[in-house]
């Protein structure tokens, strides 16, 4: 019997351990704590990378995305749709701008469905915010429609999709602002909380530049309330070691994906994300590998049995089912899926063997 964890957290360091030593070595060496040299070269690689004007590095995912907000004129009276499948932490964005968040529903590839975020439209309605979820850009043909016709700001939750494309085009490139979040499980995982926003705005930029430092700006002179909300100098470190490796990092994903693919293909009771070279519109990262399973909860204890965890993204609950939150939502597909969805390993410690093991105790658990 093979044990496979969801997720090897040692693993990310152990997998270039040498390399990270000496870049966190040589950053404490120097005192370079805080807006130093490596977060100005983090922020221009990423720039480089993504083809934007600007790369702002924030504390976290979740930051990235209330400073988008907020720099994108979001604010008090405002609503703004985003999914109901996502990290409750984008409505939080969203309430901390001061707006009020409203849950559109998604569709069978899990990423919100535009023609719910139509549904969904009021007169108060501001801002598109499409989550890029478990590595996958969404339609943006249909989302960018909806924003048009609307007269609608769009920012993207792309914490989920660095390197993600749609028709070419990168996720968080869309919209006003986009944001990344570098929690060590994500694609580009950090030793801890990191976070980045790009945008291709002046006025944005200067925005979220202050706004991430106390309001400061270059001059030092303070022109706005900010918070605290700077990426590490030290993290900066570690994302440009682990930056080098990233797009092998990704091919790795979207080979294990092709192989769950190839495996699970016949299974009528596994309903499969896209694969990744199902339709050549999408450029799909693989952040996760979500499926949705008739007899989820028997098929994860019968998983486990046999040493291969899983997980339920959002510990089960679609933001709408957080009552006490009390937010309007239209939901049909998700409440549907939220009986049935779940992560299978998605991570580059695992093999095209491990891949292998996992479809054949699903396969054996559905005969
Ligand atoms: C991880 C994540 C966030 C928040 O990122 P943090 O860095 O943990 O604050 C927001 N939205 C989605 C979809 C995420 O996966």
């Amino acid at each position: 019997m093979k044990k496979i964890p969801f997720f090897n957290y040692p693993h990310i360091f152990k997998e270039n351990e040498a390399e990270y030593s000496r870049a966190l070595v040589e950053t404490c060496s120097r005192g370079a704590y805080i807006m130093q040299q490596d977060l100005r070269d983090f922020e221009e690689n990423i720039k480089r990378m993504l083809g934007v004007k600007y790369a702002i590095g924030t504390a976290d995912g979740t930051m990235a995305i209330l400073a988008g907000l907020v720099a994108a004129g979001v604010g008090p009276g405002d609503e703004v749709i985003l999914p109901s499948h996502t990290f409750v932490a984008t409505a939080a964005a969203v309430k901390h701008s001061g707006a009020t968040p409203v849950l559109a529903d998604c569709k069978a590839d899990h990423t919100i469905d535009a023609e719910s975020v139509k549904r969904l439209l009021t007169s108060k309605t501001k801002c598109i915010l499409p989550v890029q979820l478990n590595g996958r850009t969404t339609d943006m043909d249909a989302i960018c429609a909806v924003a048009e016709e609307h007269g609608l700001v769009i920012v993207e939750d792309s914490c989920q999709a660095l390197g993600s494309k749609f028709k070419g085009v990168f996720a968080g490139t869309f919209g006003m602002a986009g944001a990344f979040s570098f929690y060590p499980s994500k694609t580009l995982g950090c030793f801890g909380d990191g976070g980045a926003v790009i945008t291709n705005d002046d006025k944005v930029a200067d925005y979220i530049y202050k706004f991430r430092d106390h309001g400061r700006g270059a001059d030092g002179d303070v022109t706005l309330f900010g918070f605290n909300a700077r990426l590490d100098n030290v993290q900066a470190a570690v994302l440009n070691v682990k930056l080098k490796y990233y797009q092998a990092a990704v091919e790795k994903r979207r080979s294990l994906a092709a192989r769950y693919e190839e495996r699970l293909k016949d299974q009528k009771n596994v309903l499969r994300p896209p694969g990744p070279d199902s339709d050549s519109r999408h450029y799909d990262i693989f952040q996760n590998y979500e499926v949705e399973a008739n007899d989820r909860d028997k098929l994860r204890e019968y998983l486990s049995a046999r040493g291969v965890s899983t997980i339920i993204q959002w510990g089960g609950k679609l933001i709408h089912q957080f009552r006490e939150l009390r937010l309007r939502h239209d939901s049909r597909y998700a409440e549907e899926m939220s009986r049935k969805y779940l992560l299978l390993p998605m991570n580059t410690s695992l093999s095209l063997d491990d891949i292998d093991y996992i479809a054949d105790v699903i396969n054996d658990f559905y005969k």
